[in-house]
């Protein structure tokens, strides 16, 4: 066979370049049809991964058809030869604590899964810790989750079906994905500036596409759209275009070989690299023009676009980064530092982009203040001058040195990340012109000081090579043009020649602002590495509580596993008052800000050399915590600490700060509907809280003096907890906690008057609605979230049981009420747990009413009880291996143990356990347990059920289908539905009865039920059950169901008190005050043990 021969004479690549402490081993192969494989080995790994990258993306999108190559990605997974049903893949990976994604980018298509690497449970036992041997490799194929996986995912680009009845689904599913992005300014701006660059590069064209762009436009034209999607998977997809990684515990040659039998089938048709080197993103007509956007939320900005070069080939040098480096510094002397000074900006960001081989931008973003959109023209102004003062000096080499030095260290002590996140990334990686040996460093690594490359890289950046974006809602008004796809409003000419002449002088005349200066050496590039490495037999799995006193707790862990140079350390300060009112609130958050305002240019250098901090308010405290290399950790901590002890607010910094919360505020409305509605349901599971527009109206009476008088009777009392965890010494963690306890003194908080955190209980029986309706006039989505509530989450047969039916209702929750409801794009099922509160929710965003989707989601839940009855015992075992490998998944870096633990202390409830607690009930559950919990707390037709749900309505409506449009809908769904069913179907018929319905606007769908019944009872003489069975799942696919009448009613109109006692008619909450009052509250947060049993003395855990 050839595959074999060819496996002998083949070359392979091991030696990459790698971090330090990485265990894992490579390998680089090339097919014999041309496609290039990265296989990596994990000896530990407890999820195996695989990721292919085709070099083919949007760029190379049909002119007609804007949007098809992301149509293709949605479609190629809709059925194989080998695996016809359309959602084997997903099953198959659900079943194995799995999941899948792709997206589609300008010059790749990028598809990947991750499952568990065996299909055993990891050992646990209780409280002790699993065995860090690694779970033995399944002995053959057959039994790996690996290879079924790999052998599912191959198919699709050997043989996919692009199945005929899935293709309207999902092209539903890619219409949905663009309306969500719809009133994204970041999606809206970004379109808006590759609309103005040249028409003849890719970059111009729309590239999400549209129900309207990749079905109705082109059938209309009489395009056969099925065949069109088969033309470009075929005229773009070929091996040679593709590159492939697999990560798996099993040994380089058994995936060497897995990977042979399934990939080298798929066609190679040795199509060229696609370039674009001879057409320009900007020509002279896109060039030197200004243009002023409107955005949805209340932004402001200025934008300054250059046209660069790809530097695909400078990957050793990385050019850019030098130019970004300078101009994008927030320290003293950048231009961030010296516009801020004058009240115009609050952030800025640089940096080169490489669009496509061939092509590059260089983009420059000012964050601009009330004031300084009136002075925009001077910050552009600044900025060039800013430039010209780099380019007159040669190239530093100091600077490149600080970049390679910072670059190298990160690499050396790089963490894993999670295995889909390496082979996704690195499948990319590979479709670039890196030397193969420096795969894994090429992207972050800058290895050495180019001057040439800099000085041509600077060449770019000139006074006649660029064009300014202005984005406000108020200045200058006058927009007189529409986006096409977006409808984003703008206005665009050349840059005035007076405003231009300025910019020139700015950038030619050596006289210069003094403040605006090169950086100085950089104090925090960490350089105290060592690691004191003490291999251990077990990792600790909680931290030893070092010091346990009337004022303090301090917690340590030394890193026992990670062996990096890098520390976390976390400060919880507990006292009630940041969020005591609205008010408090809304100056702690003042504080917050003003506290980050004050170290910006302090913290940069930090911040670029991989020390950051980070201060928060939260309702029981302040906390503050900084993470990163440890040899510089304290001074960092020690200046954040001064500084929020003698913070001086001043006037003009307060006003801008206030000024940013306001607009936040503002700009909260006009997010997605999916992401305001949590708020909401926390605001009802909590007895105390605040709403957005409640801090609104508090901010506005708010001053300096009040902030300057507030925060240090916040910092006057409190009780201080600290973790210090990482490359420390117990000595050091003690020394840390001195300099918290002598920064901030505070006085005692003794702990009976520690804030105690509680929930609200929604009594059993409970069924109520919150309705609201969203203020952005133009979205067209509702959002629902329904949420059942459970119990506490310190109840481990609760907990556990959660954990359990949200796993077993996820892959189904998806595919009703997404994959065949077409509900909407957004669709999420699963466990909502927070302090106490442990629930159940379902939430999708929509066009459909929220009445209808509240009916919808009863009906899933209604349906799950069936599913449930019937499932078979070894995929109920399956569900229950599937949490507990989620558990007892495997902690990847420091960061996410250090995470961990604080989690646990931050919440007071040390249950640093947890894990191992829940796995030990889970894996105790019947499928008896889980039916009886589903029928008492989650089953619709349960009095016992606690329920509440928000409903968030939209003002504006989508556009009505028209009769023809609601036709041909209805048959492509039907017929679906009946191949689902596996009835035989006469299909001229069915299109002669939906077809020749008359074209009434206001009753088509009741006509299509009319027409398809009769079809089911004549035509095919279909029993009644049958008939019934196939019009109510039709009905919902056509989004024609039934919404119960209970909904549509309100509890006046229906006068049934009983029905509303036991839960079955909702009550819609009015007065949210007199609700919460009605309510009891939860048990409070308590350590689940005895403190003292982490102490240095106790007894080994
Ligand atoms: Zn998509």
């Amino acid at each position: 066979m050839n595959g074999v021969l060819g496996r002998e004479a083949r070359t392979r690549i091991e030696d990459l370049e790698r971090p330090a402490l990485d265990d894992r081993s490579y390998r680089i192969i090339t097919l014999p049809n041309n496609l290039e494989v990265l296989l990596i080995h994990d000896p530990k790994t407890d999820k195996a991964s695989a990721a292919l990258d085709v070099n083919v993306g949007s760029f190379s999108d049909v002119k007609d058809m804007p949007g098809i190559a992301h149509a293709v990605e949605h479609l190629l997974f809709m059925g194989t030869e080998k695996y016809p049903q359309e959602n084997a893949y997903n099953q198959y990976l659900s079943s194995h604590s799995g999941h899948s994604n792709a997206y589609t980018a300008s010059t790749s298509t990028n598809y990947y899964f991750e499952l568990a690497v065996s299909a055993a449970s990891p050992t646990s036992s209780g409280t002790a810790t699993p065995s860090g041997d690694p779970e033995p490799v399944p002995a053959s194929k057959e039994e790996s989750p690996l290879w079924g996986a790999l052998d599912r995912f191959g198919q699709f680009f050997i043989c996919p079906l692009f199945l005929e009845d899935t293709l309207d689904r999902e092209l539903k599913a890619v219409d949905s994905e663009n309306k969500k992005n719809l009133q994204s300014d970041t999606w809206r701006l970004h379109q808006l500036n590759k609309a103005l660059s040249n028409p003849n590069h890719p970059y111009c064209h729309f590239s999400t596409g549209s129900y309207k762009t990749l079905h109705d436009d082109p059938i209309a034209r009489g395009v056969k759209i099925r065949d069109e999607f088969i033309k470009f998977h075929s005229t773009h997809y070929s091996a040679n275009r593709m590159k492939l990684v697999v990560l798996g515990r099993e040994k380089l040659d058994t995936l060497e070989e897995w990977v042979d039998e399934i990939f080298s089938e798929v066609p190679n048709k040795d199509l060229p690299r696609k370039r674009w080197d001879d057409v320009s993103v900007y020509t002279e007509k896109e060039l030197l023009t200004q243009t002023f956007a409107k955005p949805v939320f209340q932004s402001r900005s200025l934008d300054l676009s250059f046209l660069y070069r790809d530097e695909e080939d400078f990957y050793e040098s990385h050019p850019s980064r030098y130019l970004s480096h300078l101009i994008g510094h927030e320290g003293p002397g950048s231009i961030l530092s010296y516009i801020k000074a004058k009240g115009w900006a609050t952030g800025l960001g640089a940096g080169g982009s490489s669009l496509c081989p061939g092509s590059g931008l260089f983009n420059i973003s000012v964050k601009l203040t009330e004031v300084g959109l009136e002075h925009y023209k001077e910050v552009a102004k600044i900025v060039f001058q800013y430039i010209a003062m780099i380019r007159e000096q040669p190239p530093q080499k100091w600077i490149v040195d600080e970049q390679i030095q910072i670059s190298e260290v990160d690499f050396r002590f790089r963490q894993k990340s999670p295995p889909s996140k390496t082979t996704s990334a690195l499948a990319g990686v590979m479709q670039k012109p890196y030397d193969r040996k420096m795969l894994l460093s090429g992207p972050s690594v800058t290895r050495k000081f180019d001057d040439k490359a800099i000085s041509d890289a600077m060449e770019h950046l000139r006074p006649d090579n660029f064009r300014l974006t202005i984005v406000s809602q108020e200045y200058p008004g006058g927009w007189d043009q529409k986006e096409k796809w977006y409808g984003t409003e703008y206005k665009s000419g050349k840059i005035p020649e007076d405003f231009l002449a300025e910019i020139k002088e700015a950038f030619e005349n050596p006289a210069r602002p003094v403040e605006l200066q090169f950086p100085h050496k950089n104090e925090f590039i960490p350089s105290r590495l060592e690691v004191e490495k003490k291999e251990v037999e077990q990792p600790l799995k909680a931290p030893k509580l070092i010091r346990n006193d009337e004022g303090v707790r301090t917690w340590f862990k030394k890193d026992d596993q990670f062996w990096v140079p890098k520390a976390n350390v976390h400060i919880y300060f507990r006292t009630p008052m940041p969020c005591v009112t609205a008010r408090t609130t809304v100056m702690s958050q003042l504080y917050r800000e003003l506290i980050y305002d004050a170290l910006v240019e302090y913290s940069y250098d930090a911040d670029i050399s991989g020390l950051v901090y980070e201060f928060s308010t939260v309702s029981t405290g302040l906390t503050i915590s900084v993470e990163g290399y440890n040899d510089k950790l304290h001074v960092l901590l020690e200046k954040v600490l001064v500084s929020i002890r003698d913070l001086e607010i001043r006037e003009d910094r307060f006003k801008i700060i206030a000024d940013r919360i306001t607009r936040g505020f503002h700009n909260w409305d006009y997010q997605q509907p999916f992401h305001q509605v949590g708020s909401f349901s926390r605001y009802l599971k909590n007895e105390r809280g605040f709403l957005t527009d409640e801090l609104a109206k508090e901010l506005e009476g708010v001053t300096a003096q009040d902030v300057q008088q507030f925060y240090p009777l916040t910092l006057a009392q409190g009780h201080i907890e600290i973790l210090a965890h990482g490359n420390l010494h117990k000595e050091e963690a003690l020394k840390i906690t001195d300099l918290v306890e002598k920064t901030l003194k505070p006085k005692r908080l003794p702990l009976n008057q520690w804030p105690v955190r509680r929930n609200l209980i929604v009594p059993p029986g409970s069924n109520y609605i919150y309705e609201r309706q969203l203020k952005d006039p133009a979205n067209v989505n509702h959002c629902i979230e329904y949420s059942l509530y459970l119990g506490n989450t310190q109840d481990r047969a609760i907990k556990s049981r959660l954990l359990l039916v949200a796993q077993m209702t996820d892959e189904p929750a998806f595919n009703q009420l997404r994959t065949l409801e077409q509900l909407g794009y957004v669709v999420f099922s699963g466990g909502s747990v927070s302090d106490q509160w442990a629930g159940y929710r379902i939430l999708i965003q929509s066009e459909k009413d929220c009445k209808y989707l509240e009916g919808r989601i009863e009906h899933f839940l209604t349906s799950f009880e069936k599913m449930l009855e019937d499932m078979k015992e070894d995929e109920f075992e399956g569900h229950k291996r599937a949490v507990v490998n989620k558990r007892l998944e495997k902690l990847k870096n420091l960061n996410q143990e250090g995470n961990r633990f604080w989690t646990h202390i931050s919440n007071d409830g040390y249950d640093f356990f947890q894990a191992e607690e829940d796995v030990v009930h889970i894996s105790a559950l019947t499928k008896q347990d889980m039916q009886t919990f589903y029928m008492h707390y989650i089953s619709p037709s349960s009095p016992h059920r606690a329920k509440f749900s928000v409903h968030l309505t939209a003002q504006a409506k989508p556009k009505q289908a028209t009769p023809e449009e609601q036709k041909s809908d209805a048959l492509a769904i039907f017929q679906q539905i009946l191949t689902g069913e596996k009835i035989e179907t006469d299909q001229a018929k069915l299109a002669e009865r939906i077809k020749s319905l008359p074209s009434d606007k206001d009753h088509t769908s009741e006509m299509i039920v009319e027409a398809i019944t009769a079809y089911l009872t004549q035509d095919l003489q279909l029993a009644t059950s049958v008939v019934d069975k196939i019009l109510d799942e039709a009905k919902a696919a056509l989004g024609l169901a039934d919404t119960p009448e209970t909904l549509i009613k309100s509890v006046e109109e229906l006068k049934i008190e009983d029905l509303v006692k036991e839960g079955k008619v909702p009550v819609y909450i009015k007065d949210l005050k007199d609700w919460k009052a009605g309510l009891m509250v939860s048990k409070g947060m308590r350590p689940v043990t005895d403190l003292g049993e982490f102490g240095e003395g106790a007894a080994k855990l």
